[in-house]
């Protein structure tokens, strides 16, 4: 691969929530890319949209970054030589390539009421014209404007998209041509003074001297404006890559409806940060040959544009579970233990200072019943077999039970075990050939008798596993329990 050490990128969120799975692909690729060219990644926040955007919310945004291992080169608690990366703190910049637009007669005042642009729309439509602005405003001097607005008016300021057409060029997409006419003179500035997203975009990848502009195919409507607005400011159009959209399982747009869409709730449902990347830089990208499972390092070694398709992809929950269940079973087992805790505590199976005291212990247990887990919220479900008091025989504990011998085993067994607190795993299974010997139970009357005596099931943890785990006093309680049951 080749360096490039002048390639700048960014992640250009709008601080309204928790990163949705579509931008946070958008981001991933946007630091796959850097990282694989040795580039530069630069986290900007896009929150000119006063009403939606929360201070609250850049930080969840951040917190989602951490979580997923995307970490900045500049932005919020970087720094860089580009800053401020947040653009309302941008105002004066943004100020000064408005004056530069109007004094160069590339963008104009207009005064158009909201009630007066809405009969002329009507008109338009009425006469089937495209529905564009009329150019009232054009031709109203510098000075008129001037004097109005020092009156009191607050105009908007339109530029004054006079080209027939632009042609985007995308590296995904290949060229894109856009007639203007699909939308004319266009607002920069709203009347508030508060420049519109793709204006200010424009100003801040120029200046944050963006190399790519990698991002998703919803805004490629909005590059011909863009592209437009790079020219008349005098600014070097960077390289586009419009990355296409996520589908949900039924190939429409990826949304609530299909389940978790918000990093967040991937989080706490339990997947891991390592298998949301894995999973989401195949989303429309995919290496060469078979292989599906890599790791961030291995991403980056891989990651080009050009194997970036040009069609959407579909989110599958079920191969997210799966690849999820694979960096389950290879994660360090403390780290699978410990984020498995607060779902263990939500389920009342374990408090603090079990926790604490018993971490060791805990672990192990974890470690009986992993391979099963598909995401760490499954983990009280399987970890109930350890906490929760044993279930009713099902149909397949109950044939166990009614096997002739199982009296005689769980009656033995507890004899041989009364004396001990607890049961190394020798001394449990030199009970076991015991109470074999003792009544003649073998194999499946012997030792599935003993599982549904211990966990009132059939499935679970191999007992060799299980056994050493528990307390003894809690095996007789649900041997005694057991007995009752037979
Ligand atoms: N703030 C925009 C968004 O979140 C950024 C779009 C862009 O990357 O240009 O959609």
């Amino acid at each position: 691969m080749t360096q490039n050490t002048a390639v700048r990128v960014r992640f250009a969120p709008s601080p309204t929530g928790h990163i949705h799975v579509g931008n946070a692909r958008t981001a991933l690729f946007n630091y796959l890319f850097a990282r694989s060219m040795g580039g530069t990644f630069v986290l900007r926040i896009e929150d000119t949209d006063l009403e939606r955007s929360t201070v609250a919310s850049e930080q969840l945004i951040y917190e989602d970054l951490k979580w997923l291992g995307l970490n900045w080169d500049e932005g919020e608690g970087k720094g860089g030589a580009y800053g401020p990366y947040r653009q309302t703190e941008r105002f004066d910049i943004y100020n000064e390539a408005t004056d530069k637009l109007l004094r160069e007669g590339k963008a104009y005042h207009c005064f158009c009421t909201k009630e007066e642009l809405e009969a002329a729309r009507e008109q338009a439509l009425k006469e089937g014209r495209p529905p564009l602005y009329n150019g009232k405003c054009k031709s109203i001097p510098r000075e008129e404007a001037e004097r109005r607005i020092e009156a009191g008016e607050k105009p908007a300021i339109r530029f004054h998209a006079d080209k027939p057409n632009v042609v985007v060029r995308d590296l995904i997409h290949g060229d894109v041509e856009f007639p203007t006419n699909a939308f004319g003179d266009f607002i920069i500035v709203r009347p508030d003074g508060v420049p519109v997203y793709n204006y200010a975009v424009v100003i801040d990848d120029a200046l944050m001297k963006i190399t790519h502009v990698l991002r998703g195919d919803d805004h490629l409507p909005n590059t011909p404006k863009q592209v437009l607005l790079f020219d008349a400011l005098g600014y070097t159009t960077p390289l586009f890559a419009h990355i296409p959209m996520i589908l949900g399982p039924d190939r429409s747009k990826l949304s609530k409806r299909h389940g978790n869409t918000s990093v967040e709730q991937f989080r706490s449902a339990g997947y891991l940060p390592e298998a949301m990347i894995n999973f989401m830089a195949l989303l429309s990208w995919s290496p060469e040959g078979e292989d599906e499972l890599f790791n961030m390092n291995e991403l980056i070694d891989r990651f080009t544009l050009d194997r970036v398709s040009s069609s959407a992809a579909v989110f599958d929950f079920d191969k997210l579970k799966w690849m999820n269940g694979m960096y389950i079973r290879s994660a360090d087992i403390n780290t699978i233990t410990a984020l498995a805790v607060p779902h263990l505590m939500a389920a009342g199976q374990v408090t603090p200072e079990f926790v604490t005291g018993e971490m060791e212990r805990l672990a192990k247990m974890v470690a009986s019943v992993r391979d099963n887990f598909e995401v760490i919220g499954d983990a009280p479900k399987y970890m109930s077999v350890y906490f929760d008091e044993i279930p009713e025989p099902d149909e397949e504990s109950r044939e166990i039970l009614d096997l002739p011998t199982t009296r005689a085993v769980l009656e033995t067994f507890l004899k041989l075990i009364d004396d001990y607190h607890w049961l190394a795993v020798d001394i449990y299974k030199d009970c076991a050939k015991q109470v074999g010997k003792d009544t003649g139970a073998k194999g499946k009357a012997l030792y599935m008798a003993l599982r549904v005596g211990m966990t009132g099931k059939t499935k679970g943890p191999e007992l060799d596993l299980f056994v050493p785990l528990m307390p003894v006093e809690k095996l007789k309680e649900r041997l005694k329990r057991t007995l009752e049951r037979i």
